[in-house]
């Protein structure tokens, strides 16, 4: 049986306070209590509030772009599992290629956001993918072994259950360029099997693992269609209420 779908939207350092909260009203009217599909919407932090208050009795879930892995104390610029629990965040998007990439995030320090927010019953949504230059080196196994592997280091079975993977190929996030569904489907599966090593075949079957990387409503279904694709992780697309309603609804068999 295929796992039900999940589509988040990652909204980056976009929109304000008044226009995040504009967007969310406009995916209420047209998603909520959709069934078989769940949505997360992750704001940037100072507009958390402001959407979790307009989500009020939606079926839309919140999550954070990012979280430190302390609870609390002196770490100027950060935001603990604890807040995002506060604010109505239910999801966090770890490891994102943003935060690899320009902010110098290591594998093991997505580890231990991983655990913290795990540890704090945040769901996190992991992210890994390959650069281009990685892909044309026949890199992007390895390099998504290693990510995989380090993210999930020290964290138990019963745990496992509440991760999302999302296969992001840097290549392929904000520049137009999608993964055809075949080249993203191997990789899925691929990252299933690594599941299915660390922990068992019954938990790899369950956890669902996201493709992102310039997904819209013109090429959703057919990525969406494939056996290992689980949802989308969308970027520039969730920034429109059509488009990203589009995505879910082609998501829905
Ligand atoms: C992302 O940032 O997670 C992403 C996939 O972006 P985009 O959809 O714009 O490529």
């Amino acid at each position: 049986m295929k796992r039900k779908p999940f589509i988040a939207g990652n909204w980056k350092m976009h929109l304000n306070i008044a226009d995040s909260v504009a967007l969310v009203r406009q995916l209420r009217e047209k998603l909520d209590d959709l069934k078989g599909v769940d949505v997360a919407v992750a704001p940037s932090f100072p507009a958390l509030g402001p959407v979790r208050d307009a989500l009020y009795g939606s079926s839309i879930s919140l999550a954070a772009q990012n979280m430190f892995y302390e609870e609390q104390g002196a770490y100027t610029g950060e935001v603990s599992p604890l807040q995002l629990l506060d604010v109505g965040c239910r999801y966090v998007i770890i490891g994102h290629s943003e935060r690899r990439n320009i902010l110098g995030e290591t594998n093991e320090l997505i580890n231990l956001k991983v655990r913290s927010a795990l540890a704090h019953g945040l769901m996190p949504i992991i992210c890994v993918g390959e650069t281009l230059g990685q892909r044309e080196r026949n890199l992007t196994f390895m390099v998504i072994d290693d990510q995989l592997r380090d993210a999930l280091v020290k964290v138990s079975r019963e745990d496992a259950e509440k991760i999302t993977i999302a296969y992001e190929p840097v290549w392929a996030i904000g520049t137009g360029k999608t993964a055809t569904p075949q080249q993203a489907q191997e990789v899925h599966k691929h990252i299933r099997e690594k599941l299915e090593a660390r922990f068992d075949a019954q938990l790899a079957r369950s956890i669902r693992i996201q493709y992102g990387g310039s997904v819209k409503a013109s090429n959703a279904a057919e990525l969406l269609a494939m056996e290992d694709i689980d949802g989308a992780l969308v970027g520039g697309a969730s920034l429109k209420a059509e488009e990203f309603t589009a995505i879910v609804k082609s998501a829905v068999k």
